[in-house]
């Protein structure tokens, strides 16, 4: 039997290419969306992955769509929480559904999903649970005090649920990606891209695939003793 992978946020960006990579290791994989019923029409057309759109922020939506993905697919053995958005502001002009919204989607969603998930890998005595965080979360970054909180939430998040559940045989580990060639960095204006490139040691923007290939190496079976991680792909331009 193949094992199932849901990666949230999985219908573009670095969640495709996870997506992609899975399968291509020989996974059964769902991708979750949000709103683009279009976009998940021609992704699952182009890879036939299904595609199951709930909001990751909402916890009571988070449960409806494990239960469904379930019923539908079987056990969620592992779990790449992806999903994420940026609503940037200097923290003076910040809006309070700017933090809230920011903290709900990329870090509240790791509780919800993972909550729904773990007493199942926990009876399977199996689990692979891998979160996107980001090199912003190590190093900070003006204007984004409500990403790189929540980013830095989940290297929290991990370390302590590690420690919850790896006599289960559950991993939990981050990937903490660099600035990597995506729509959510495309939105940066040209010349402060350019800046940010001038920063790269690598010379140049991650390709998702490179992201993907991190997060697999750490769903496979070899990866079990490695756990509370955050692992840095960032082409150098932050070590810690
Ligand atoms: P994209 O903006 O390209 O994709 C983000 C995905 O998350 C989309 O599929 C989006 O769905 C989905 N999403 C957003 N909100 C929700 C929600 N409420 N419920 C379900 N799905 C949702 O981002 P990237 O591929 O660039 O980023 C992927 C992850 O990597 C994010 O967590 C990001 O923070 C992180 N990251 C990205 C970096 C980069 O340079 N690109 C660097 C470091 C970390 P929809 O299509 O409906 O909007």
């Amino acid at each position: 039997m193949k094992r199932l992978a849901l990666v949230t946020g999985g219908v573009r960006g670095i969640g495709a290419a996870i997506a992609a990579q899975l399968k291509n290791d020989g996974y059964s994989v769902i991708v979750n969306s949000f709103k683009t019923p279009e976009l998940d029409k021609s992704f699952f057309e182009t890879t036939g992955i299904p595609v199951v759109p709930f909001d990751v922020s909402n916890g009571e939506e988070c449960l409806l769509g494990v239960e469904r993905i379930e019923r539908e697919y079987g056990h969620i053995e592992v779990l790449v929480l992806n999903a994420g958005i940026t609503r940037d502001s200097f923290l003076s002009k910040m809006m309070i559904e700017q933090w809230d919204d920011v903290i709900r989607t990329n870090l509240s969603s790791c509780f919800y999903m993972t909550r729904a998930v773990i007493s199942s890998m926990m009876e399977r005595n199996f689990g692979r649970i891998i979160a996107i965080s980001s090199i912003n979360a190590l190093k900070g970054q003006k204007g984004q005090t409500n990403y790189c909180a929540a980013k830095a939430g989940i290297i929290g998040f991990v370390k302590a649920l590690a420690q919850e559940s790896i006599q289960k045989g559950i991993t939990v580990n981050a990937v903490a990606p660099g600035y990597t060639d995506t729509e959510m960095v495309r939105q940066v204006p040209a010349n402060i891209l350019n800046k940010i490139i001038e920063q790269i040691p690598a010379g140049r923007l991650a390709h998702v695939e490179e992201i993907a290939r991190c997060v697999s190496f750490l769903a496979g079976e070899g990866a079990g003793y490695i756990t509370g991680e955050t692992i840095n792909v960032n082409g150098g331009q932050y070590m810690y």
